[in-house]
């Protein structure tokens, strides 16, 4: 049974499938009209023929046109804006490699909004008012900072601005405030215990941590056991992403069977890439977002580029919000190497499965006499009786995912270069891609 709370909009988080497409269509529609608002969609509306009268059922969503990320960058910084500029009051940026950054706008009841959905997403684990949350990621344009602090103090926690980084400072919060819950990136997380270790800290006896939420890059479930294992707590999974808000537009509920879309906020579609055709549930495509319920910067059928499956539209927890696998990896993270598609999260799950391999990892790809390698750096946890025997089984085992044979290095704990952002899990050094 759902616990009540102000936080769990029971009229909008437990309604049945019928109620959410019918809400769903009726934002649709407004969305619609209000981004003819905008020229950017003015134009498309109008070259496709399309208008809100035209959406009837949710598929018909299938009739707008895509938004990419090519489209943010061209109409960099304020062209994707359907409110004059004055009724913003924030922006998010997120730096691109390439080209001209993306920018996000908010108005402020899209940040009230943003907050409530983060605030759900707390209190849908479990975390009440009394708990004290750590949020220790950056902060800045990188919206899980803002993002989650809000949405913590919406539910009414005391909520820690530690943001990422100076560790053992952390670590003194955790125990001086008595930290219950902690929201970072799992690469992150994996930090703090090496330095509570080093520290003679232990996280069960020593800290009141019960829960926490990761995310903002792709783990395993490999992963995410490791973290419970290594702090005692309840983990889960956290989705966002800076054009959609932020954090808050998915969560794993307490039965941790994939991740709750919230569909009063978003229309969620998965689509084959190639052909942009939905794909049947169950199969993985990519993750293509309606927001529906944003005022500054409404964006309609955003390519994510986040390659996902459905898993489900109903779930025991009693929402009936679709819930989607945890992320594969984005397309563009997908290495091909002698023509074999691989993704790092493959690589992750395997090497996590060794106990005595700790979370750090480096995947590097080089190019010796014109064919294609990959090396595999993995941290220890203590230095394994046997090294040369574990170094064969792990290759032989990650052979068996990806079908080619890495070189294989085990490292002492501390020897791999350590983010406290977002991991960099792989550098790709071939002088000639295929
Ligand atoms: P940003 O807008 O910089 O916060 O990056 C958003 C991207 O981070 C998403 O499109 C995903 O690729 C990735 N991401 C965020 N949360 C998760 C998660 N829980 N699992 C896997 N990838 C994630
Ligand atoms: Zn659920």
């Amino acid at each position: 049974m759902l616990e009540s709370s102000e936080y769990l909009h029971p009229d909008k988080e437990c309604l049945s499938h019928e109620e959410i497409r019918a809400l769903q269509v009726k934002r649709l529609q407004e969305t619609m009209r209000h981004c003819m608002n905008n020229p950017f969609y003015k134009k498309k509306f109008e070259e496709m023929g399309v208008t809100p009268e035209d959406i009837k059922s949710v598929e018909d969503v299938r009739k707008l046109p895509f938004t990419t990320k090519q489209d943010l960058r061209d109409t960099y910084p304020f062209g994707l804006a359907s409110v004059p500029l004055e009724k913003c009051v924030r922006l998010h940026s997120s730096s691109g490699t390439t080209g001209n950054p993306t920018v996000i706008l908010h108005t402020q009841k899209d940040l009230d909004e943003w907050a409530n959905a983060v605030a759900r997403c707390l209190w849908m684990v479990g975390l009440r008012p009394s708990d004290v949350f750590q949020n220790s990621s950056g902060y800045g344009m990188f919206t899980g900072g803002l993002g989650f602090q809000y949405g913590a103090e919406r539910l009414g926690m005391l909520t820690v601005p530690a943001a990422a980084g100076n560790t053992l400072r952390q670590i003194k919060f955790i125990t001086d405030f008595g930290t219950t819950a902690i929201h970072a990136v799992p690469s992150y997380v994996t930090r703090i215990k090496e330095v509570m270790d080093q520290q003679g800290i232990d996280p069960r006896k020593d800290t009141k941590l019960r829960i926490l939420a990761i995310g903002a890059e792709p783990h395993s479930e490999e992963q995410r056991k490791r973290i419970e294992d290594m702090l005692g707590v309840k983990a889960y999974n956290s989705f966002g992403m800076s054009e959609m808000c932020g954090p808050g537009v998915a969560f794993e509920c307490k039965e941790q069977n994939g991740l709750h879309f919230w569909e009063d906020y978003y229309i969620v579609e998965i689509v084959d890439p190639e052909t942009l055709e939905p794909v049947p549930d169950g199969e993985i495509g990519e993750l293509v977002l309606t927001t529906i319920n944003r005022e500054a910067m409404p964006l309609i059928r955003y390519r994510t580029r986040d390659l996902t499956r459905v898993l489900g539209r109903t779930c025991p927890c009693g929402r009936n919000h679709i819930r989607l696998d945890r992320m594969k990896g984005r397309s563009d993270d997908m290495m091909v190497l002698r023509g074999v598609n691989i993704f790092p999260i493959q690589i992750e799950k395997i090497l996590m499965q060794f106990k005595e391999l700790s979370t750090n990892y480096l995947i590097t790809l080089t190019t010796d006499n014109d064919n294609d390698n990959m090396t595999v750096e993995v941290e220890y946890n203590e230095t394994p009786a046997d090294m040369v025997a574990l170094t064969k089984e792990i290759t032989r085992r990650l052979k068996d995912e990806i079908l080619l044979t890495p070189h294989v290095k085990l490292l002492p704990l501390g020897t791999l270069p350590q983010s406290e952002g977002k991991a960099v899990r792989v550098k790709d050094l071939r002088t000639v891609y295929q």
